[in-house]
Parts: structure tokens; C-alpha cells; sequence
């Protein structure tokens, strides 16, 4: 008898309607012989709704109360999806965080999970109940509810499944899987059959919005095996394993871009041990979220230094620029706004040298202008303008055959 956590988000628990379409998807794995335990979202919408209220009532809202308010999100489509299955027949008892216990450190708004009992989850098993479970929330030491940020219910879902040691965790949405690429960009983009962890970490971190990136980390730890999956399909979706669970890798996996950032540049700047850290230090004391750096090697005395920033940070980020561009006598700060970055991710990148200067080539071709590149062992970034995002995305997708299906499929079980 197999035990799997299914996760389902916001659009598909978005009406009483869904959620008794869920309730029945649920209850015939359930009759199937399975083990069920349900981690549920709350109705799409309703987070957004709630901090809303919040925001009416303090200008900062209190992280505890915060907490407390949305957390009954979840605590409404638990409950319903419980009625549905008795209607239908079955049995369901639905549990808040701090009934689990699930219990996480006082980091409120952003809680992180420390450990979970599994054992009020068995007990309701072994009496034959699906156990439904409110994603996104815990409970501290002293009792107070927290939630884990936005999108937490993967997390809730993947630290579930590594507690009870469960055979598969599948989060189910509202497309069928991990793609190659964003299809609304490229219609060509198809759905990837396994990718590791690591993959997909870079995939997630990059702009792929399917899976929340908390909780990739979380399962690469546990080694629990992620089935993200459409609720509206039956279809198998996109298996996210170790990689040695792989056949055979693509030397390229996924094309992401993210139209989140910024570029930055101080011009000038002495070259000499301290600058960077003046440079950065008020950036990083402002909270402020540096991604790519890179710092010309010059004759020696003055060099250039150009960061990027997420682009709701940019404002910010320019006007303590020009106060320490100031302060160490650099000549000027520019900055750009309409950028993008367009990034390949592969496993098979560690053994194959050329990937990145095959993508360099693939751009040259198109006219594209890249202004800065990075790189780690499994994917390579380039920051290029806005505009050309599409053409980029498109061209790279074709050039290193993503339509193809190439990849040798084990039958999932
Ligand atoms: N309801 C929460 C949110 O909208 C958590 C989740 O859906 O994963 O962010
Ligand atoms: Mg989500």
C-alpha cells in the first residue's frame, strides 16, 4: 500500500465545484488501496484578499496577527474538501498546522519548518481516513501560528512527504509539468518526463514559476521523489528525481528568462581592496538583492562595476549608488532598466565543454548583444535587452533541439 502526499494549489481548490472535482480524484487513489494524505492552498485569490484586509486596518500589519489572518485561507478549503469526500461516501478528517504538529522556527510571514510529528497523521491513516492538511502554515514553540511565504504549500506538501517517509509527492497545478520552456513564448516548448533536483533548482531560482523553490531544496534533501502533474488531466506530468535516477540527460534541459531585473554600473572606481565592500554594504544593509557581479580587470588604477538588482529594488539601489559613488570618488552611476535575462540549465553542461560559447554563437547570430554572463556547473545566464527576450528564448529552444524529444523514458510507475 503506497502512501502519497497530493498537493493541490489555489486555481484547483478555486471553487466548491473544483474542490469536489479534487475531493473525487482523491478518493478514488484512496479506493485504489493508497495511503492519502491532501495538502491543500487555499482558494486562489483568497491570500491576496486577505492582506488586503490587513493592509486596511495598520499601515504595517502585525507579523503575529498577519499570521493568524491568513492562515484561515487554508483552514476553508481543508474543511470543505473534508465534506466533499464524506458526501461522496468516504471518510476525511482535515487538520490545521498546529494540529499536525507542524512545527517551524518565529520567523513570522516566513517561517521555516524544524520538524513534523507524523504521528496524529497515522493514526487517522490506520483508521482508513484521507488526511487533509492546511499547506502554508505551522505553529512556533510557544504556540503562535506562522506561515512560510508565499507559495509555502510545496513546502508544507515536500516536508510532509519526507516525514512520513511517503512514497511520492505530487503537486498537482494547473499545467501539466515542467517545460522545456515558457510556452506562451516558445509553442514549440515541451513537457520535460524527469529533471533533477539541481535542475530544476536552477530552473525554479531562474524564473520557472511551477514549483516553489523552497521547496526543491527540501526534497533534494530527502530524496523525495516530486510528481508535479495537472489537476484537469490524467496525464502523467513531470517526474523531478535524483540524477542518477535519470537515463540519459540533455545537455540542455530548460531555457528561463526573468524580466525582473536591473542593471546597474559605477563608473570608475579606484581599483583597490575596500571598494567593493563600500560599494555593496548599504545595498546589502537595505535589504537589496544583488544577483550577477562583474568587475572589468583594468591597468590597474580605475575599473567599472556593474551589478544587477531586482528592478522593484532599482530606484533604491540608484539613489544609495550615487551617495557612495560620491563618497569614493567614482565618475558616474548608470543604470538600465529594460533588461532581461535569458539563462540554459543542464546536468549534461559538467561534461561537455562548449555549451555556453554554442549559446553565445546562437545569439551572435540573431543580433543579440549580450552585456553580462554567468555561469555555474549547470547553467549559463545572459543579460540581454528586454526586448529581444522572445527572439532569444526561441532561437535558443531550436538551436539546441528542445522540441525533440530525445530523452529515453522509463514508463513511470
Ligand atoms: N495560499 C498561499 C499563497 O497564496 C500559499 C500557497 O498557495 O502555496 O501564497
Ligand atoms: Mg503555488
Amino acid at each position: 500500500m503506497a502512501l502519497i502526499v497530493q498537493k493541490f494549489g489555489g486555481t484547483s481548490v478555486g471553487s466548491t465545484d473544483k474542490i469536489k472535482t479534487v475531493a473525487q480524484r482523491v478518493l478514488k487513489n484512496h479506493r485504489q488501496g493508497n495511503r492519502m494524505v491532501v495538502v491543500l492552498s487555499a482558494m486562489s485569490g483568497e491570500t491576496d484578499r486577505l492582506t488586503g484586509l490587513a493592509l486596511a486596518m495598520q499601515h504595517i500589519p502585525d507579523q503575529r496577527e498577519m499570521d493568524m489572518l491568513l492562515a484561515t485561507g487554508e483552514q476553508v478549503t481543508v474543511s470543505l474538501f473534508a465534506m466533499a469526500v464524506k458526501e461522496m461516501g468516504g471518510d476525511a478528517v482535515s487538520l490545521l498546522g498546529d494540529q499536525v504538529a507542524i512545527h517551524t522556527d518565529n520567523m513570522h510571514t516566513k517561517a521555516r519548518i524544524y520538524s513534523i510529528d507524523p504521528d496524529l497523521i497515522n493514526k487517522h491513516l490506520e483508521q482508513g481516513k484521507i488526511v487533509v492538511i492546511a499547506g502554508f502554515q505551522g505553529v512556533t514553540d510557544s504556540g503562535d501560528i506562522t506561515t512560510l511565504g508565499r507559495g509555502g504549500s510545496d513546502t508544507t506538501a515536500v516536508a510532509l512527504a519526507a516525514a512520513m517517509r511517503a512514497d511520492a509527492c505530487e503537486i498537482f497545478t494547473d499545467v501539466e509539468g515542467v517545460y522545456t520552456t515558457d510556452p506562451n513564448v516558445c509553442p514549440q516548448a515541451r513537457k520535460i518526463d524527469y529533471i533533477s533536483y539541481d535542475e530544476m533548482l536552477e530552473l525554479a531560482s531562474l524564473g520557472a514559476k511551477v514549483l516553489d523553490i523552497r521547496s526543491v531544496g527540501l526534497a533534494k534533501r530527502f530524496s523525495v521523489p516530486v510528481h508535479v502533474r495537472s489537476t484537469f488531466s490524467e496525464n502523467i506530468g513531470t517526474w523531478v528525481v535524483e540524477e542518477d535516477k535519470i537515463m540519459e540527460s540533455m545537455l540542455v534541459s530548460g531555457i528561463t528568462y526573468s524580466k525582473n531585473e536591473a542593471r546597474i554600473t559605477i563608473k570608475q572606481v579606484p581599483d583597490q581592496p575596500g571598494i567593493a565592500a563600500k560599494v555593496f554594504l548599504p545595498i546589502s544593509d537595505a535589504g537589496i538583492l544583488v544577483d550577477m557581479i562583474i568587475q572589468n580587470t583594468t591597468d590597474g588604477r580605475l575599473t567599472d562595476m556593474t551589478f544587477t538588482v531586482l528592478r522593484r529594488d532599482y530606484d533604491r539601489a540608484m539613489e544609495l549608488l550615487k551617495k557612495v559613488a560620491a563618497d569614493i570618488g567614482a565618475q558616474a552611476v548608470s543604470g538600465d532598466e529594460s533588461i532581461a535575462k535569458v539563462s540554459i540549465v543542464g546536468v549534461g553542461m559538467r561534461n561537455h565543454p562548449g555549451i555556453a560559447s554554442t549559446m553565445f554563437q546562437i545569439l551572435a547570430k540573431e543580433g543579440v548583444n549580450m552585456m553580462m554572463v554567468s555561469t555555474s556547473e549547470i547553467k549559463v545566464s545572459c543579460i540581454i535587452a528586454e526586448k529581444y527576450t522572445e527572439l532569444a528564448v526561441r532561437a535558443l529552444h531550436d538551436a539546441f533541439a528542445l522540441d525533440k524529444d530525445n530523452l529515453p523514458v522509463e514508463e513511470a510507475e
